[in-house]
């Protein structure tokens, strides 16, 4: 069952062509790396499923749907966190929901239930500078999830963080991944980092952004 299609899309940057002809398709519920080298088109591939940008040919279908269409909820988990400073975790992971200024029951279980989620408790109240980059990140992680996205979109999440702490992340994502079963897209330029989560790998090459490969992973997860 197909999740995202993507068909023969081409985006240029003035005179950098930063995707050429790229064809892709995704399955409901796969977890899918896309690597390659700096430059390679990926940030731009996952800015055209998130529907930031609109490509210049071919098309982009979410669930069946042009991911131009109003409505359609993708959640984006970015490298440099994108948190707002003067808001607390809470507050940070309350932006995801519909209405985040409402204090109704419902809303206020979401947001305990999504800190839980991503093991905060205990930090509802702090604001993102009292936060490690791995803590930073699982705020991230919740607000993206706030939006009960049809799709979750990970863009170098983990590319800020120590190695120790991001082994710790990657376990913590794929725990998360397995409760709400969605399907994941998420960037890396780091192949041991794409081979570790994903069930599939996307290898994109420059001269210009294309797909060279796609490499299904058959093995246990840690
Ligand atoms: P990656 O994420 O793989 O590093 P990008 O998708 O960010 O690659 O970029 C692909 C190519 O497009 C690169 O050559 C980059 O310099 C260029 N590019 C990306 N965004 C812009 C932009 N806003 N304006 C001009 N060139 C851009
Ligand atoms: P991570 O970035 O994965 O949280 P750290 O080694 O930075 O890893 O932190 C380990 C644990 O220490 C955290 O999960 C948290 O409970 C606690 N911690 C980290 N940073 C802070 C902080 N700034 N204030 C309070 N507790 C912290």
């Amino acid at each position: 069952d197909e999740k995202i299609s993507i068909r023969n899309v081409s985006k240029a940057y003035k005179s950098t062509q930063a995707l050429e002809d790229v064809s892709l398709s995704i399955p409901d519920g796969e977890f899918c790396s896309v690597v390659g080298p700096s430059g390679c088109g990926k940030t731009t591939l996952l800015r055209a499923i998130a529907g930031l940008d609109d490509p210049d040919s071919g098309s982009v279908l979410v669930g069946g749907d042009p991911v131009t269409d109003p409505g359609l909820d993708r959640g984006m988990v970015f490298q440099e966190y994108a948190l707002f400073p003067w808001r607390t975790v809470r507050g940070n992971v309350r932006f995801g929901l519909d209405r985040p200024a409402c204090e109704c029951a419902d809303c206020e279980a979401r947001v305990r239930e999504l800190i839980d989620l991503v093991g905060l408790e205990g930090f509802e109240d702090a604001y993102p500078k009292e936060l490690s980059g791995g803590m930073k990140q699982r705020v991230g992680i919740a607000r993206a999830l706030a939006v009960d996205p049809e799709i979750l979109l990970m863009d170098e999440p983990f590319a800020s963080v120590d190695a120790r702490t991001r082994d710790r992340l990657h376990a913590e994502l794929l725990d998360i991944w397995a409760q709400t079963q969605q399907t994941v897209v998420f960037v890396t330029h780091d192949i041991d980092e794409a081979v570790t989560l994903a069930d599939r790998v996307v290898v994109m090459g420059t001269d210009p952004g294309t797909v060279q490969s796609t490499i299904p992973i058959d093995m246990e997860r840690p």
